[in-house]
């Protein structure tokens, strides 16, 4: 068996048991593969252990990474994990199935008429600075609010939230916030966890986890 696929059965049985744990089912939990950075060796050996669901930082290295993949792989799904500028709306609308880090009303209103024009439904998160850390992106939290109701207005349908809590706090306080926002706007989406956390985001309620270290080992090159 290939790392990838070794990696990923022994992270499959500590998603069941810790969703198991309380009493969730398994599959409300998505796993979705943080492939950047990686080289197409190790995208082609993560296709062959059957992982299907991608999330990229950046929308120039998604395509780079998978526009050969999409007519071979109809059931591929690629989230951006990372910031969203205006003028790649476009082609971030072409590309991805998801899009996790709406956090302004212009690129919610961006994201709608690009959509539109392209006859594409794009399932949509809001991505939430819970921390707020002035250096990261995503809305903050007073502004969420606000926010969902320029969504709803412009009828842009956001399924979720995400978040990326501080490094040098628990993160057990940021997904439960998290989560309360989530229930309180009625948005049963929660892409929250990652390698080192992903347990307590399922503790919380995820319903995915975004992994890269704990699949594909440590990155070549670090981003961010
Ligand atoms: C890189 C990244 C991840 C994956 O992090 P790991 O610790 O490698 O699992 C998840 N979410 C976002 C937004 C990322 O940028």
């Amino acid at each position: 068996m290939g790392f990838i696929a070794s990696r990923l059965g022994e992270l499959q049985d500590r998603i069941n048991k810790q969703a198991t744990l309380w009493r969730r089912d398994p599959s409300s939990v998505q796993l979705l593969a943080v492939s950047k950075s990686q080289p197409p060796d190790t995208l082609e050996e993560a296709l062959g252990a059957g992982l299907r669901f991608f999330g990229e930082n950046r929308v120039q290295e998604a395509r780079a990474h998978w526009e050969r993949y999409r007519p071979l792989y109809p059931d591929l799904r690629l989230h951006l994990i990372g910031p969203l500028q205006i003028n790649k709306v476009k082609e971030a609308v072409a590309l991805f199935d998801g899009i996790e880090t709406i956090d302004r009303p212009s690129l919610a209103e961006a994201l709608h008429q690009e959509s539109r024009k392209q006859g594409r439904t794009l399932t949509c998160l809001i991505q939430v600075n819970t921390g707020a850390e002035p250096q990261k992106s995503g809305a903050m939290l007073e502004t969420v609010p606000s926010l969902l109701g320029v969504c709803r207005q412009i009828g842009l349908k956001i399924s979720g939230l995400m978040c990326l809590p501080p490094r040098n706090e628990p993160a057990g306080l940021h997904f439960a916030l998290l989560t309360k926002l989530a229930k309180q706007n009625g948005l049963p989406e929660l892409s929250m966890g990652m390698s080192h956390d992903f347990e307590t985001a399922i503790q919380a309620g995820a319903t995915t986890i975004r992994i890269g270290t704990a699949l594909f080992g440590e990155k070549p090159e670090p981003i961010r």
